[in-house]
C-alpha cells in the first residue's frame, strides 16, 4: 500500500461526531472519530463518515475538514430512536449508504466501523463491496454486563458483537486490557487485534493558570476542587463519587464540580441531585451542566484533580485531557488509567471502585495538591497526539488490507481446488 491515498468509509450510525458532547449518545467515540478523520484528511486520505440524520438540522452532506465529509443518512422518523431501537433499521441504513456510494461512483479502500451497530453495517459492506473491514467496538456489551451496573445489555448486542469480531478483517482495541477482554469473552484470536491508544488534541488541551481560571469560572481560590467530566450514566460511577465526597465531609473546603449530562431535568441528573440531598452534601457539589469541548480547558486547569469513578471505560479520554492540561487524575482501575497515570506522580489509580477507595485517592490529592509541576504532567502524555495515533492506525489499516487479500486468495484457491 505504501503511500497510497486511501478512500475510507467510516461508520458511526448511532452517534453523530458533531453531536453535543457529554450527552447520552455523544461522548468519547464522537471525539475519536472527529479527531482521527481530521488527522487522516490532513495526510491526504479521503474520509466519508456515515451517520444518521437525527434532527433535520443538518445538511445531507457536510464538509467537516479537509478531505473529510459527514454523510447524514435519513430514514423516516428515525430521529430520536434509542440505540437498540435503531437495530431493525440497519438494512435501511445500508441501502441508503449503498445508494450514496453508487450514485457517487466511489470505491472505498477500507471500511472502519465504530461500535457494534455500525459493525453490523460494516459486515454487510465488506461482503457487498469486497473490501477490508476494521472494527473498533469502543465498549463491549459482555464486559459492561459483568460490572453488574446499570441496565444489562441485551443478548442481541452480545450476539451481534460476536459475529462482528468473527467476520471483520481486523479489530482495534485502545488498551491491552480491552484486547484481553476480546480474547477472553469473545474468543478472538490475539493476532487479529491491534492495540492503538486514543489521542488528545494537544493544541486545545493546554495548562492554564489555576487561579486565573478559577476567577474566570467564579470558583473560590482557596477551595480544594475536584472535577468530573463526562456523560451521566450509572456506569460512570458518579453515585460512588458522591459517596466518596460524603466520606470526606471533614474537609470543609472540598468541592466537586460535575460537568456533563443531559440537562437538569434529565432523569439521571435528577437522580444524582436526590443523592446529593440525601447525603447532605449540597454545599460541596456543583452541577455545571454540559460544557462545549472548546471551553473545557479552563475547567481542567482550575481543578486540583480530575476524578474518574467509572466501573468500566474502554479508554477514558477525559483522563488524557486532564493530564494534557497538567492536572493530576484520581481514577478507579479502568481503561488506560494504569498506563497513563504515574502513581503518586501524576495521580492515583485506586485499588477498586468502592467509594472508600476513591475517598482515599482523593485524600492523597488534598494532602498534596502540587504533586508534580503542570508542564511535567503534560510532558508525560505528549506521545498521545492524534498525529501519532493516526500514524499507528494507518499501519493497522495496512494490516487489514493485507488480511483481506490473504483471505480472498485463500478462498479462490479453495474454490479452484474443488474444481
Ligand atoms: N465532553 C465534553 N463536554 C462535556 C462532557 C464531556 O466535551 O460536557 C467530552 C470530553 O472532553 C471527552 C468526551 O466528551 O472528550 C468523553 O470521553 P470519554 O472517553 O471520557 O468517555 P465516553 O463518553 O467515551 O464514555
Amino acid at each position: 500500500m505504501g503511500n497510497k491515498q486511501l478512500r475510507i468509509a467510516m461508520l458511526s450510525i448511532h452517534s453523530n461526531p458533531i453531536g453535543e458532547l457529554g450527552t447520552n449518545d455523544t461522548g468519547g467515540m464522537s471525539v475519536y472519530i472527529r479527531e482521527l478523520a481530521r488527522e487522516l484528511g490532513k495526510r491526504g486520505h479521503r474520509i466519508d463518515v456515515f451517520t444518521r440524520l437525527q434532527n433535520g438540522r443538518h445538511q445531507p452532506v457536510v464538509d467537516l475538514f479537509e478531505n473529510v465529509r459527514l454523510i447524514h443518512l435519513g430514514i423516516p422518523n428515525n430521529g430520536q430512536l434509542s440505540r437498540l431501537a435503531l437495530y431493525p433499521y440497519l438494512p435501511d441504513f445500508f441501502k441508503s449508504m449503498e445508494n450514496f456510494r453508487s450514485r457517487e461512483g466511489i470505491v472505498y479502500d477500507l471500511i472502519h466501523s465504530h461500535y457494534w451497530l455500525s459493525g453490523r453495517l460494516g459486515n454487510w459492506a465488506q461482503e457487498r463491496w469486497n473490501q477490508p473491514h476494521l472494527a473498533m467496538l469502543h465498549t463491549l456489551g459482555e464486559v459492561k454486563n459483568r460490572t453488574g451496573v446499570g441496565r444489562p445489555e441485551p443478548e442481541l448486542r452480545i450476539a451481534a458483537e460476536k459475529q462482528l469480531v468473527k467476520n471483520c478483517h481486523r479489530i482495534l482495541a485502545p488498551t491491552d486490557r480491552e484486547k484481553d477482554n476480546l480474547i477472553r469473552y469473545y474468543g478472538v484470536c490475539g493476532e487479529k487485534i491491534g492495540v492503538v491508544p486514543c489521542g488528545v488534541n494537544m493544541d486545545l488541551f493546554n495548562p492554564q493558570d489555576k487561579q486565573a481560571t478559577r476567577k474566570q469560572l467564579g470558583f473560590d481560590p482557596d477551595d480544594s476542587i475536584l472535577l468530573y467530566v463526562g456523560r451521566f450514566e450509572p456506569l460512570k460511577g458518579i453515585e460512588g463519587l458522591l459517596e466518596a465526597i460524603s466520606h470526606l465531609k471533614r474537609y470543609r473546603r472540598l468541592r466537586l464540580v460535575l460537568v456533563g449530562g443531559d440537562g437538569s431535568e434529565a432523569p439521571e441528573s435528577r437522580r444524582l441531585k436526590r443523592k446529593v440531598a440525601n447525603l447532605g452534601i449540597e454545599d460541596k457539589v456543583l452541577f455545571a451542566g454540559r460544557v462545549d469541548q472548546r471551553d473545557l480547558p479552563p475547567y481542567y486547569s482550575s481543578a486540583d484533580a480530575l476524578v474518574i469513578s467509572s466501573h468500566y471505560e474502554s479508554f477514558g479520554l477525559v483522563g488524557l485531557e486532564a493530564l494534557a492540561c497538567g492536572r493530576p487524575v484520581v481514577s478507579t482501575p479502568v481503561g488506560a488509567m494504569e498506563t497513563l497515570i504515574d502513581q503518586s506522580q501524576t495521580g492515583y489509580v485506586v485499588s477498586d471502585t468502592r467509594s472508600r477507595s476513591l475517598a482515599t485517592g482523593i485524600q492523597s490529592i488534598i494532602a498534596n495538591p502540587n504533586l508534580t509541576r503542570a508542564d511535567e504532567i503534560r510532558k508525560s502524555v505528549l506521545k498521545y497526539s492524534w498525529s501519532n495515533v493516526a500514524a499507528a492506525i494507518l499501519m493497522e489499516y495496512e494490516t487489514a488490507i493485507r488480511q483481506q487479500v490473504f483471505e480472498d486468495d485463500h478462498l479462490m484457491l479453495a474454490r479452484a481446488s474443488c474444481g
